[in-house]
């Protein structure tokens, strides 16, 4: 009894919503509604009823099927979890003032890679290399796709075909399949591990040069921390040993700021200007993890070492486009005034939101969700923590405020899946069996988004 494709496509062409859909499309989605209909016969074959079968009902699928189909995939979402710098969610949100500029970039031809002054071509390394250089202190800069390919470069630059020395403990997997050993052989540097896990001696770097060793790496421990019996060489003494044996430096930082996250009251991070005052010869960081600005690796360091990374073709399958460059000088520029800087790029602001400013923001949420008077829902306000993310400060508890949410006939997976579900999804976590929304991360203008998210959860389940 299934109607055939043809049929279908024949009487659905005239429904308005279709005719703007193009045929190869509509014929894929009939086929598919066609064939779900058939695994679902063959599998109750009691269970479909002639109703189910008729033109109209696979018309309606159809719509439904295409609906779906039509939808963009990428969406902006609530972070209610709480992790400010989440990978998943897309890490780091934009300044004003850098979309601000990737409008104006990205809407009419720039000077991308033209040297306005000769009127003839120019680089696009060289649009925010002297920022680079005014904000670390470094001699040279570069920025390329993110710090993964920073770091393929720098390693295949410096090291292709011989010995790197890295100190056991360093040797981090960062999620999503970066691993420090994995990346260097990738660069075709060969890895030399010295030391313990907990403890590494600057005695063990010296013991392993060699005459085909090229570069002593330094790499900042991002998402896990070792304590107790520990011993680890500081990228200073590194420096001495490397002048020594006249061996070039690298220093990855992975997550990477200009600011001294403990004049707000956060655990210190090494900075980007210390490196660079340690005499490291280059140094990697992220553009979008504790900077905040967009996905990018920045390269910084000594003059002599940035011209071969430079020169590399490498560099030229990784480089950054227009967008990012935009996005990027803009953010950079906002460095300039640390306090315009920490409020102005949201990731630096979420990160020293003061605690009673989040509980306002939960009490202003709070108020909303009560004043929907539905006695299914219970939102109470409950001191959680927050983390950092991004590999940066992963012992860091910040003090939250979160709303719990229960409904009454709902479990908090229920409600966790409606709300990731919406067309705008929230996205929170479960603790103790409640759903929680961590105010920390969640914008000003996001509670409506929340509030109709609930409204449509309890209309509908
Ligand atoms: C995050 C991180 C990377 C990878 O940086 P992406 O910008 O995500 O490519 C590399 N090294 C360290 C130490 C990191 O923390």
């Amino acid at each position: 009894m299934l109607p055939g494709v043809d049929r279908i496509f024949e009487v659905t062409k005239t429904d308005p919503f279709l005719s703007d859909i193009p045929k190869p499309l509509a014929v894929s989605s009939i086929r598919a509604v066609i064939e779900t209909l058939r695994t679902h016969i063959i599998e109750h074959e009691s269970g479909v009823s002639e109703e189910n079968l008729s033109e109209a009902a696979v018309s309606e699928a159809l719509k439904k099927n295409l609906i779906e189909k039509l939808k963009p995939k990428l969406l902006r979402v609530v972070n209610a979890t709480g992790v400010v710098i989440h990978t998943n969610l897309g890490r780091s949100l934009l300044a004003a003032a850098a979309i601000k500029n990737l409008i104006a970039i990205g809407s009419g031809y720039s000077n991308l890679e033209f040297d306005l002054l000769k009127g003839i071509r120019g680089s696009r390394h060289s649009i925010v290399e002297d920022l680079l250089c005014e904000l670390s202190g470094g001699e040279a800069a570069m920025v390329v796709n993110n710090n993964a390919g920073a770091v393929l470069l720098c390693l295949e630059t410096i090291a292709s075909g011989k010995k790197v020395i890295v100190s056991r403990g360093e040797l981090v997997e960062i999620g999503g399949a970066f691993r420090i050993p994995d990346v260097m052989a990738k660069s075709g540097a060969i890895l030399k591990e010295v030391g313990t896990t907990n403890r590494t001696h600057p005695f063990d770097y010296e013991k392993a040069i060699e005459n085909d060793t090229a570069l002593l790496l330094k790499v900042h421990l991002s998402n896990f921390s070792v304590v107790g019996f520990t011993a680890s060489v500081d990228l200073k003494t590194l420096v001495e040993l490397g002048k020594i044996y006249h061996l070039p430096v690298m220093e990855d930082l992975g997550s990477g700021t200009f600011i001294d996250f403990s004049k707000y009251g956060l655990p210190k991070e090494p900075t980007i200007q210390e490196s660079v005052a340690a005499g490291a010869d280059v140094i990697t960081f992220s553009g979008d993890k504790l900077l905040g600005g967009p996905q990018a690796g920045i390269i910084v360091g000594k003059k002599e070492t940035l011209d071969r990374i430079k020169k590399n073709p490498v560099a030229r399958a990784l480089r950054i486009d227009k967008f990012t460059l935009a996005a990027l000088e803009s953010t950079l520029s906002l460095y300039r005034n640390e306090e315009n800087a920490v409020s102005a790029i949201p990731t630096l602001r979420m990160l020293t939101t003061p605690v009673k400013q989040i509980e306002k923001r939960a009490k202003r949420l709070l108020a909303i969700l009560r004043n929907l008077n539905n006695s299914r829902l219970t939102v109470t306000l409950i001191d959680l923590s927050s983390r950092v993310g991004g590999g940066a400060l992963p012992l860091l508890n910040l003090p939250s405020k979160c709303i719990g949410v229960e409904v009454s006939d709902m479990s908090a997976n229920a409600v966790d899946r409606f709300m990731r579900g919406y067309a705008t999804p929230v996205i929170g976590r479960i603790e103790n069996d409640l759903f929680i929304l961590d105010m920390r991360t969640v914008q000003e203008d996001e509670a409506a988004v929340i509030k109709s998210a609930m409204l449509d959860m309890l209309n509908r389940s």
